[in-house]
């Protein structure tokens, strides 16, 4: 057996990670969530001036919360907005930090697609914590210790992957830096040192391929066996998406689901057809972004977050504004809060278009079936008369003739209106038209009036 040695042929058998962890009764877990919750609330409330104030506020003291219903409901829920601004006024970390400056190992941001970035410290607990939800989904598609790790992405100071960083030492596998290069020299690199897992956004994996193909390389014949994606909807969001990936590159797809202030909260299940919350790592809970109160089961709300793995800056009931289908058991055998297809939509992206809910993980399934499209698309939000317009721009294949390009745009939207039951306007544009991202692809172009967005994103 190839593994280090402190892996017992047990434990390297077992399709769990943590096999006591993730098959943990609900009832149990629940237990535990609430401890854990009571310990962090008090520690909130004892090192952070934000979180103090915000209690005070709501008239709610650490030894009122007594169980999880009250937790969901009296601990005040955090919005991104209310670190911003108090970065803002005191910086690095304001009144949002519960440990002195000099505790901090890791200085990250958000990537600032809506604005200002947001500041993220993080202890070395905290990145050993933070790491580790990756280690569940890795192991769970069949990835080992001695599987090596490719990372094709630029260091800078985005979270995402550097918390993959983390879960490759703690797992005990290899890791290969790409580093900052042209996506050639990825493919070169790759094919040199002929790592077994390739870790990058599901756009650049596929963006990769192309580069490939372009330089006469198969992807299939580099020796990659694994994928895993994050940072936008991948193979378990999107099953063509994973079908063309998969075929590439002649590897297993699969993707994590994180939010890079927060944690790598939701590892992907072996089925590809969702994630399951880390329950080791967060506890996260469902709610209705209108009425506050948590949905049911198989019901679409927004995921409310608390991270256990972020002691420098905490977050309580932190609002993801992702949009999920929530459901407490799966046919993997899982325990952890299961999102079948991941991440549905974004509250701030909700959008309603005569009357019908417009998901944008929902459109681009759609796209992916249409013979003839690429992977490349965007949305276009425009206000009309006071009502939400989308337009969706799209790449055909290179090999489609301009001349098809009408009857293809009518197909498409033929799709979506069978499928949604919307009708949207497509329009269809030269094959590499559309901008190639490297870390965060950015799907959607809001151009309604700025009151609007800013109302929609304080829903
Ligand atoms: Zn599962």
């Amino acid at each position: 057996m190839a593994y280090p040695g402190y892996f017992n042929p047990r434990a390297a058998a077992s399709p769990y990670w943590n096999p006591y962890f993730e098959t943990l009764p609900r009832a149990e877990l629940d237990r535990l969530h609430l401890r854990r919750l009571q310990q962090l609330v008090r520690y909130a409330w004892t090192y952070s001036p934000f979180y103090r104030a915000r209690l005070e506020a709501a008239g709610v003291q650490p030894e009122d919360i007594r169980s999880l219903a009250d937790y969901k409901q009296r601990m005040p829920i955090i919005d991104k907005t209310d670190f911003l601004a108090l970065q803002e006024e005191r910086p690095h970390y304001g009144q949002t930090g519960a440990v002195p400056e000099e505790w901090i190992a890791h200085h990250c941001e958000t990537s600032g697609t809506t604005g200002v970035p947001l500041r993220i410290p993080l202890t070395l607990y905290d990145t050993e914590r933070y790491g580790e939800g990756w280690c569940y989904g890795w192991w769970a598609v069949g990835i080992r210790p001695g599987d090596s790790f490719y990372f094709a992405f630029n260091w800078g100071l985005f979270a995402g992957f550097w918390s993959a960083y983390w879960a490759v030492r703690r797992f005990g596998g290899k890791v290969v830096s790409g580093g900052g290069q042209s996506s050639e020299g990825h493919i070169r690199m790759i094919r040199r040192l002929r790592p077994t897992v390739l870790l990058a956004t599901p756009t650049y994996v596929l963006y990769l391929a192309e580069v490939a193909r372009g330089m006469g390389i198969d992807p299939a014949s580099l020796g990659v066996r694994f994928i895993y994606t994050a940072g936008e909807p991948g193979p378990n969001a999107v099953p063509a998406m994973r079908e063309q990936m998969e075929r590439a590159w002649g590897a297993r797809a699969n993707e994590l689901l994180g939010v890079a202030e927060l944690h790598a909260y939701a590892p992907g299940c072996p089925t590809g057809e969702g994630v399951h919350v880390d329950e080791s790592g967060a506890f996260a809970w469902v709610r209705d972004p209108a009425t506050g109160r948590e949905v049911a089961e198989g019901e679409v709300g927004e995921t409310i977050v608390t991270s256990y793995a972020n002691l420098a800056q905490p977050l309580l009931n932190y609002r993801t504004h992702d949009l999920v289908r929530p459901y407490y058991s799966c046919r993997c055998g899982r325990t952890g809060l299961f999102y079948q297809g991941v991440v549905l939509g974004r509250t701030d992206f909700m959008v309603c278009v005569r009357g019908t809910n417009v998901y944008q993980a929902a459109v681009e399934n759609v796209l992916g079936r249409v013979e003839g499209l690429s992977s490349h698309y965007e949305l276009v939000l425009t206000r009309e008369r006071g009502l939400d317009q989308m337009t969706v721009r799209a790449e055909p294949q290179p090999d489609c003739p301009e001349a098809e390009y009408p009857a293809l745009a009518a197909r498409t939207a033929r799709a979506i209106q069978e499928t949604l039951k919307v009708r949207l306007a497509v329009t269809l544009v030269p094959p590499g038209t559309l901008p190639r991202y490297e870390l965060k692809t950015r799907r959607i172009i809001d151009q309604r009036p700025k009151e609007i967005r800013y109302a929609l994103e304080r829903q």
